[in-house]
């Protein structure tokens, strides 16, 4: 019989991960389904009994997402206008059910490209606490997902908390989701964006784009395009989106995908000019 454990503490469940073996679960909305039509064989270590894993703080310098934060409970939280991008891709991602249930540490440990929200988390310069049983170390989002279902999670680590730091200048952000219909639907390309300005005039720029490459990925000559002018949609041409690396599959054409990129981004300046 596999093995179910559902601890109330971090340094419990970081025990039972360090035994090895264990799969960890939170809300399960990546797992089941990865799993129809198999009787289930992996140990589980359950993360949702713990309180500590959950919420959003806000610190001096940065806010603190909790892994088993669920997307309606940053939907819910009092946040300021920078969290707006990713508020946004929460209200896209799947049904209020899935919402109710999956978690912002789920959707970035099952690393998809169609992840919806990898480019609001890149564009917030979001950190990442991972802990285990030897402690705590922090790595940049950009520097976590190494590929497709890949991550730079070792064993006997547990994602424990999303960090994302306070921006220098007034902040705002958006997101831009394309599906084939606008709900319950997987990503044909998606882009999110966050401006910092003062007087008008863009301080810092961070941009990225998800589903047109391996990895969501940041657009930094645009990002360097932008800064120091004043925001307009026009500015984006096609070569600062050469970073990217769209495929063909069955939700689009890579020609297609490169052109939506495209359209995302400057429709996402225009919003926010
Ligand atoms: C009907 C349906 C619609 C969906 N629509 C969308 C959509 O529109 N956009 C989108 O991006 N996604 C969508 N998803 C996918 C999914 O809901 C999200 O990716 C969700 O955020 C996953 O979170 P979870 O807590 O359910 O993850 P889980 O399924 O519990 O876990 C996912 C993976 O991450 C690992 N993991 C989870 N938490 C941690 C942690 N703290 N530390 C280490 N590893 C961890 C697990 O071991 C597993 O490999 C959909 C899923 C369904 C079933």
């Amino acid at each position: 019989m596999p093995a179910y454990a559902r601890p109330t503490r971090v340094d419990e469940a970081l025990k039972v991960l360090a035994q090895g073996g264990y799969t960890v679960l939170a809300g399960g909305t990546d797992h089941y389904p990865a799993r129809v039509g198999r009787t289930p064989q992996e140990d589980i270590l359950d993360l949702t009994a713990i309180r500590e894993l959950r919420g959003i703080a806000e610190r001096r310098d940065h806010w603190r997402i909790g892994a088993t934060t669920t997307w309606t409970g940053l939907i819910e939280a009092k946040l300021p206008p920078l969290f707006d991008c990713l508020r946004l891709a929460a209200r896209e991602i799947g049904g209020l059910q899935i919402q109710n249930a999956g978690t912002v540490a789920g959707n970035l440990c099952n690393a998809s490209p169609a992840a919806d929200g990898v480019p609001s988390l890149l564009a917030l310069d979001a950190s990442l606490e991972l802990a285990s049983v030897q402690g705590r170390r922090t790595l940049p989002l950009a520097e976590f997902i190494l590929g497709p279902r890949k991550t730079a999670l070792r064993p006997g680590e547990l994602l424990s908390a999303v960090l994302i730091p306070k921006p220098k200048h007034e902040a705002r952000s958006h997101f831009l989701k394309l599906g084939a219909r606008k709900y319950l639907v997987i990503s044909i390309a998606m882009a999110a964006a966050v401006i910092e300005r003062e007087g008008g005039i863009v301080r810092a720029a961070r941009i990225a784009v998800g589903a047109c490459s391996p990895v969501a990925r940041r657009l930094p000559a645009l990002e360097a395009a932008l800064t120091g002018k004043r925001l307009r949609g026009e500015l984006v041409r096609p070569e600062h989106l050469a970073a990217l690396a769209p495929i063909d599959d069955v939700r689009g054409s890579a020609g297609y995908r490169s052109e939506a990129a495209l359209v995302l981004v400057r429709r996402l300046l225009e919003e926010l000019a």
